[in-house]
Formats: C-alpha cells, sequence, structure tokens
C-alpha cells in the first residue's frame, strides 16, 4: 500500500472531501500555478478554496513569515502580548468600518463562526439563530448545525435553534425571474413570515454569505442585506456577515462583500484569504458585543505571530497592488467571456458572481434539472487540459471559479479557453 490516496484513505475519514477520480498532490507551487507530484503544472482557479489570495510564493509573504520564524519565538500563546496581532486587528477594526470595532483572532473560519454564534447568543440571551437556505458556516457542533446545505450539514443536532429564510440563491428561489426590487420584496417578506410564524420571538441573529461559497457561488442582487437589516433592526437582532470567502476584495467592488449590500453589520467573521495559506480566521464586532463575555477566554494559538506577520504582509500586499481592483477588472472580463461560452452551450444554466468568484450552474440541456454528471465531467476536462477549478453547489453541479486575485489578463484568457473547451468536451459536443 504505497499509493498515497490508498494511505489517505485508510487513515483519513470517508467524509473527507477530495476531488478528482484520481486525486492530485501538490508539491511546488508558484505565482497562479500548482505542480503536482507526477510534475504536471496547472493553472490554479480554486487557489484551495479561495485560500491563496495572492497566489503562490510570494515574496512579501514569505520574508515577513521568516523573519518572524528567525526570532526563534514561534509562540506562547495569547497569555503574553504579541504586536503583530495588535496591530493586525488595529488595521481589520478600521477596515471593517464596523463602529468601535474590536476584534478576536481564530484559526479557521468554523471557529470564527462558531464564535460569533456564541456572542450573538450570549448578548442576547437567546440561542434562535436565522440562517440562509442553502448556506454553508463551517464543520463544528453550531456552524454545523446552522449550514442550510444539507450536503454538507453533518450533524442534525445542533445546539442553536435556527430557522431558515431565502433569498441567497435567486437561480432556484421560489422567486426566480422577478426583478431584483421584487425579489427583495418577496424575500423581505418571507423574512417577516419567518420571524412570526417559525420562531418563538428572541431571535439573537441572522448570519449570512454575501455570496454563498459551497452553495455554489450563488449570489443574491445588491440591497438584499441591507433590506433585511432594517427588518433585524426593528427587533433588535444582530446581524452577521461570514466573509470567509467574499472578503479582502475578492468580489472587486467593495473590500467587504456586504458592502455591495449598504449595510453596516454587527459583526464580520473571516478566514481564508487572509492568511494566503496560512492558519488565521477571526471575528470583527461591535466592541459591546465583542465584550458581552464575562468569563475568560483564550485561544491558544488564534492570532500567533507566524499568523498575524503573513496577513498584515497579504493586507498590505492586496491594498499596495490594488488586487481588489484587479479582481473587479478581471472578474468583469471572466463574466463576459463565460456568459458568452454559455450562449454557445445549453448545458450552461447560470453564469453568476462579482469579482473573481464566479459560479457556472450545469443543467440538463434545455431547462434546469441539475448535472452533477457533467459537472464532474467539466472537473475532469479542465485538470486534462491544464486548469484546476472547484466544484460545489446544493446539487453539485456547479464548476466554481476563484483564482487568485493576482491573476493576469493572459492567466484569464487561457483560463476561459479551457473551460470553453471542457464544457464542449463534458456535454459531448463537437468542438
Ligand atoms: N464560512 C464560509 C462561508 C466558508 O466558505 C467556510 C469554508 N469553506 C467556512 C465558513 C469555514 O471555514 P474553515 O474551513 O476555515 O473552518
Amino acid at each position: 500500500m504505497d499509493r498515497l490516496i490508498d494511505r489517505h484513505r485508510a487513515v483519513l475519514p470517508n467524509w473527507l472531501a477530495l476531488y478528482y477520480a484520481d486525486p492530485i498532490e501538490i508539491v511546488h507551487a508558484s505565482g497562479r500555478r500548482v505542480t503536482d507530484a507526477n510534475g504536471t503544472t496547472y493553472l490554479d482557479f480554486f487557489a484551495g478554496i479561495l485560500t491563496n489570495a495572492l497566489g503562490y510564493d510570494v515574496p512579501e509573504v514569505s520574508d515577513a513569515v521568516r523573519k518572524q520564524l528567525d526570532t526563534g519565538i514561534l509562540h506562547t500563546s495569547t497569555l503574553y502580548l504579541i504586536r503583530a496581532q495588535v496591530e493586525l486587528a488595529e488595521e481589520i477594526a478600521r477596515l471593517s468600518g464596523i463602529p468601535d470595532a474590536k476584534v478576536f483572532f481564530t484559526n479557521s473560519g468554523t471557529e470564527a463562526n462558531e464564535t460569533a454564534l456564541m456572542l450573538a447568543t450570549q448578548y442576547r440571551r437567546s440561542n434562535q439563530v436565522l440562517a440562509m437556505r442553502n448556506s454553508y458556516h463551517g464543520r463544528a457542533f453550531a456552524t454545523v448545525g446552522i449550514t442550510g446545505n444539507r450536503g454538507w450539514s453533518a450533524s442534525a443536532l445542533s445546539p442553536v435553534r435556527v430557522s431558515y429564510v431565502h433569498g441567497g440563491y435567486p437561480y432556484r428561489s421560489p422567486f426566480r425571474g422577478m426583478s431584483d426590487a421584487d425579489y427583495i420584496a418577496a424575500c423581505v417578506e418571507d423574512l417577516r413570515d419567518v420571524l412570526q410564524t417559525g420562531t418563538s420571538g428572541d431571535v439573537a441573529c441572522m448570519i449570512a454569505e454575501p455570496i454563498q461559497g459551497v452553495g455554489g457561488f450563488a449570489t443574491p442582487p445588491d440591497g438584499l442585506f441591507g433590506a433585511f437589516a432594517e427588518v433585524l433592526a426593528e427587533h433588535g437582532i444582530l446581524f452577521i456577515s461570514d466573509e470567509v470567502q467574499t472578503g479582502w476584495g475578492r468580489t472587486g467592488t467593495h473590500f467587504w462583500g456586504i458592502q455591495a449590500h449598504g449595510v453596516v453589520p454587527d459583526m464580520m467573521t473571516f478566514a481564508k484569504g487572509l492568511g494566503n495559506g496560512l492558519a488565521i480566521g477571526g471575528v470583527v464586532a461591535r466592541g459591546e458585543v465583542m465584550d458581552c463575555l464575562t468569563a475568560n477566554s483564550i485561544s491558544t494559538f488564534g492570532g500567533n505571530p507566524v499568523a498575524t506577520v503573513g496577513a498584515r504582509a497579504v493586507l498590505d500586499y492586496v491594498r499596495e497592488h490594488d488586487l481588489q481592483g484587479n479582481a473587479h477588472t478581471l472578474g468583469t472580463r471572466l463574466l463576459s467571456g463565460l456568459r458568452d461560452i454559455s450562449a454557445r452551450h445549453p448545458v450552461v444554466g447560470d453564469v453568476r458572481g462579482k469579482g473573481l468568484m464566479v459560479g457556472v450552474e450545469l443543467v440538463e440541456p434545455g431547462g434546469m434539472t441539475p448535472s452533477p454528471a457533467v459537472a464532474t465531467r467539466v472537473l475532469e476536462e479542465t485538470r486534462a487540459r491544464g486548469l484546476l477549478v472547484g466544484k460545489g453547489g446544493l446539487h453539485n453541479n456547479v464548476i466554481r471559479l476563484a483564482p487568485p486575485m493576482t491573476l493576469t489578463a493572459e492567466e484569464l484568457e487561457e483560463a476561459l479557453t479551457i473551460l470553453g473547451d471542457s464544457i464542449a468536451a463534458a456535454s459531448g459536443e463537437d468542438h
């Protein structure tokens, strides 16, 4: 048993998702390209599910981390002051736009959302939570419990009581086909109805992804969450924006995905791209909400010096190189290129997204029936042509595109050509 895949299957859980019939082991990476153990190089349009916001082997980040490692002090827990942690918190608090913001660092998005839920439920003295249908918020007890997407909600034994709201996934919504204004009005009516008929009244918070990540880059119309927030404010319900995928300028028009909705949330959670591969996440919240806990708490590794020094370098890089602007420019071209491909191939049911976060939903030609088989073939066909993409969505029929935000225009055209060829091949058409 010397094949890595066999050893992996023997010792790691069955439920750990793996891509490809013949999974890839990445052994080298540079820029936007990764190389596997067989020496094959791929253009990376998923970047570890948006983890590598800057791509690979970025000297500004590696040098900052190496300098920290060279001090000889890797980490001594948050019982002592950590300069980089304070500086990073100051910067994120400022960037958040949340008044009197305070920041708590974690090691993952799951832990960030668990913390946000704990803060909201304690602050409001209620364990009732509103979440979006088809959402994903993590893999621990409360977060898996509120996750709406059944394919990723492994446990029904949630410590919180959750009610689900329409709106995050317009393509498969009962309000599909309406104008944006009518769609938002219908979702607001649903929210009011859920509050009235699906809760006991004392709701702690709503949590939502501005663009649903695991849910297939489903993209609600701008303004939806602003309209929701007005209803929530009437009841004193806190609003949490899960920015784990949509933060750091990824959506192009804004630094945080929620800003397109004209609302400043009470809390935001973040992770993934901030560390460019280093484990870091966190919560930024109104100070009063963050400080509502009275017992002591600690995160042994959250906000450790290596991760926070790296994250500061990532944030500097994002701003100095205007990666948000790049995400906007190239994202606009990515969407239009995919819409051209979509016009040629009836298996493409929907193309959606913002900035460098774009989903392609695959269906049976002529209708809306999900086609996970075509999506799996696209995944394999793109790989065979040297491109890594993501897959996901409620029906596992969405190709997810989220390259590093340092992407170049040439790399984008290369990917579009491969995607066009792969979709043609996967749908059994000649091209
Ligand atoms: N929230 C969202 C929106 C996510 O996409 C993810 C990860 N896919 C998480 C939370 C959980 O983050 P992590 O995997 O770092 O625990």
